[in-house]
């Protein structure tokens, strides 16, 4: 595409922006009500026009664009004050795996619900026994005629209680080593024989579930490759989350449009520097790494599509935006105070309890999606080859 192109393209995008994009979405202290009605529907409509996955084909639910348009289109997204839609196991880790590793019937059948965002997915990776050591996992899948037989335990399950399906590693050979003996395979929720319990949290109830399976019977053509190949595909679509884990720092500031109006509000300086000194260089710094993440990412980005860049990027960008997002949420319970500390109970403030959430759920950042301690052993092998 031209650059006249890419600008015609640019204002086109900015004009529907402006016509579509509720203003209730850019205010910080929104009714989280209101909020949460006025993402959905802004939601569908990014949906219909194919920008929940932009880059897809169209004929499976995409908007075609190529890699330049839709930097365009985040780039106005960002400069229209969109909050980000949130991570989606569908959209964000499956999607461009089966977009890679399906067979056409599993696209056809699948990516157009991701790509509108209505089929809710949930990832079955965790078990007990087997966490940061997952290719020791144990879910067993026998094959009986045309079907995988089921069994076994999955934990730390997110949203598996709303799911319609989940992607999930299940154990096909258990005489081979054990990363090849280990198969990906798409489960209907809804098959006899599966059972979900949440768990609850610190931070009240949790997204977490224990997913059980019991004699669950899953067509063979919900296997994604061929046996065997779970391995390689899980570290496929663990590079995906990895690489959105790495933008979460974007959550939203409750009180304030950006932290330094945030340290303003609360430290009672309306324009100027803040007057605290120390509070000032750590607002500073942390918008800082903040934009140099942004920018990072973009590159990552840009790599990535033409096929450059290897696992450990994606394991980079998780732990320095997990450790960020950290970092920015103790700032901003820092400059709030006891503002900060939300409770649930008569005279409670939605604002004050999302923000406490916000905080008590980053912490999990640091352990999702591999833990920081796994991330930096890869960076270590991998990358900078550094002895055992
Ligand atoms: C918010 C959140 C959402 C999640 N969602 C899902 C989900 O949807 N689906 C899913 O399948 N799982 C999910 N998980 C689970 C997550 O993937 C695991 O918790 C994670 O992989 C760590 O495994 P573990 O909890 O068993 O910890 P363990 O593996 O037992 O690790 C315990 C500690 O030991 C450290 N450790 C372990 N091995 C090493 C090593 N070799 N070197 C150095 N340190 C080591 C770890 O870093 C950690 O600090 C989620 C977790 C969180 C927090």
């Amino acid at each position: 595409m031209n650059p006249d192109e890419l600008e015609a393209f640019r204002a086109e995008v900015a004009q529907w922006l402006a016509e579509h994009c509720p203003a209730i979405l850019r205010e910080p202290r929104a009714d989280p009500g209101a909020l949460a009605a006025a993402e959905q529907g802004w939601h569908r409509q990014r949906a219909a026009r194919g920008w929940l996955a932009p880059t897809w084909p169209v004929e499976y639910g995409g908007a075609g664009l190529d890699p330049e348009q839709a930097r365009v289109l985040a780039q106005e997204l960002r400069r229209a004050g969109a909050r980000p839609p949130p991570i989606s196991a569908g959209l964000s880790l499956l999607g461009p795996v089966l977009l890679a590793r399906g067979n056409e019937a599993q696209k056809r059948r699948h990516l157009p619900g991701i790509a509108r965002d209505e089929m809710r997915w949930c990832q079955g990776y965790s078990e007990p026994g087997s966490g940061s050591d997952l290719a020791s996992l144990s879910t067993r899948a026998v094959l009986d005629g045309e079907y995988y037989v089921v069994d076994g335990q999955k934990i730390w399950t997110s949203h598996a209680d709303q799911a319609d399906w989940m992607f999930c590693l299940v154990r096909t050979d258990p005489d081979a080593p054990k990363h090849e003996g280990i198969s990906f395979l798409l489960i209907d929720m809804k098959t006899a024989g599966i059972s979900v319990a949440p768990i609850r949290l610190i931070s009240g109830p949790s997204a977490f579930c224990q997913t059980f399976f019991d004699g669950v019977r899953v067509p063979r053509e919900n296997l994604v490759g061929q046996p065997g190949d779970g391995w390689a595909i899980a570290r496929e679509l663990l590079q995906h989350e990895r690489r959105a884990l790495g933008s979460i720092g974007r959550g939203d500031l409750g009180r304030a449009r950006t932290l330094p109006e945030l340290a303003r509000q609360q430290l009672g300086a309306q324009d100027g520097p803040i007057a605290d000194p120390v509070l000032r260089d750590q607002v500073a710094q942390c918008e800082l790494d903040s934009l140099a993440l942004r920018l990072t990412m973009a590159r990552a980005a840009d790599e990535a599509a033409a096929g450059q860049g290897g696992e450990h990027v994606a394991s980079m960008l998780k732990l320095w935006g997990s450790e960020l997002t950290n970092r920015r949420h103790e700032l901003m319970m820092t400059l709030l105070g006891a503002d900060g500390l939300g409770w649930e109970g008569p005279g409670f403030d939605a604002t004050d309890l999302r923000t406490t959430r916000q905080w008590l759920r980053a912490k999990g950042n640091s352990i999702e999606g591999g833990t920081n301690e796994i991330q930096r052993n890869l960076i270590a092998k991998r990358f900078l080859e550094l002895p055992q």
